[in-house]
């Protein structure tokens, strides 16, 4: 009877598994859709200077203009296509939108640096650097090293060598990197080692409490020093408030990126108040 029970529960899971697989194909085909249909958007985050205010770049985010939900985050459409084709080229269409609005801001005078978020699988395309610089050559105006790639999940990098190669093309190129979301259980200080690593993203679950946990306190000092020993910039994510601002340029954190600062916004409103933002400053 166990045995009968058993299989019984194998069946049912099975049932489920594939209806999950079905609703992953269909979530699939609907982002291919959407790709088509160009109704993907990003939204920006501006990165500062915790102390002057200074706008030092921005942080593209990808939303999805969805008919009939409305605006989804990442959250609810990424994973679909995580592991599929599709997302590497969600990634590229990503990549050469960043690149098509730096021109556009370009020619009303603003030159902000974006950041990428990028997929492991996506860097470890053995093509990779030669796609970048296919999307660079559309846009001849268009600096490379504008370009920031936040890498995300180094966990999931299989062939170190591959990345190193790929990275230094880019790097090469002028493009950048940062380890996104620095900290958490998905990055590695062997990876700090090995790859050319411009800037260290401190996880916000690291900031959040900054001002009442010690620990996380101890480990944002921590990393500052590691990062002064390895020549790397720092910033910190998840700035909500102006307690978090002060706390962390007393721990030796200049930059940071955070709802209390601006929330990610659409690039038209970006421009809003990028020239308000410059405006309050040199009124003083
Ligand atoms: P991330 O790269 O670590 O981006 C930061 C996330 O935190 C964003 O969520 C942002 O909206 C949110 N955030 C910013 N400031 C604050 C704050 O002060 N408090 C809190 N609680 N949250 C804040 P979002 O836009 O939902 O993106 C989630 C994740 O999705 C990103 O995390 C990134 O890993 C991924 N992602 C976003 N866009 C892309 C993309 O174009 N390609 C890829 N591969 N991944 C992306
Ligand atoms: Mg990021
Ligand atoms: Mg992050
Ligand atoms: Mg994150």
């Amino acid at each position: 009877a166990a045995k009968q029970a058993g299989k019984n529960r194998y069946a049912l899971f099975d049932a489920a598994a594939e209806q999950h697989t079905r609703g992953q194909l269909k979530q699939v085909d609907d982002i291919r859709l959407a790709l088509a249909r160009n109704e993907f958007v990003l939204f920006y985050q501006p990165k500062v200077n915790l102390m002057t205010y200074d706008c030092v770049g921005v942080e593209a985010l990808i939303r999805w203009q969805h008919p009939t939900k409305g605006l989804l985050a990442p959250a609810a459409f990424l994973p679909a296509i995580e592991h599929h084709e599709l997302g590497i080229t969600l990634g590229q269409w990503v990549i050469t939108e960043a690149f098509r609005q730096y021109e556009l801001w370009q020619q009303l005078g603003f030159n902000m640096a974006i950041s990428v978020n990028i997929a492991a699988n996506h860097l470890q395309q053995s093509d990779f650097a030669m796609q970048l610089q296919e999307i660079c050559r559309q846009f001849p105006n268009v600096p490379p090293s504008m370009l920031e790639l936040e890498i995300l999940e180094t966990s999931a990098l299989q062939d170190i060598t591959g990345v190193l190669n790929t990275m230094e093309a880019c790097a090469a190129m002028g493009v950048t990197f940062s380890l996104d979301d620095f900290g958490t259980g998905y990055s590695s200080l062997f990876y700090l080692k090995r790859l050319p690593i411009s800037t260290l993203k401190l996880d916000q679950s690291f900031v959040r409490d900054i001002l009442t946990d010690a620990d996380d306190l101890a480990i944002l000092q921590g990393v500052s020093r590691l990062a002064d020993a390895f020549a790397l910039s720092t910033i910190a994510e998840g700035v909500e408030t102006t307690e978090h601002i002060n706390k962390l340029l007393e721990i030796g954190y200049l930059y940071g990126q955070g709802y209390g600062i601006a929330r990610p916004m659409p690039a038209a409103q970006f421009a809003v108040w990028f020239s308000t933002l410059s405006q309050r400053f040199i009124k003083g």
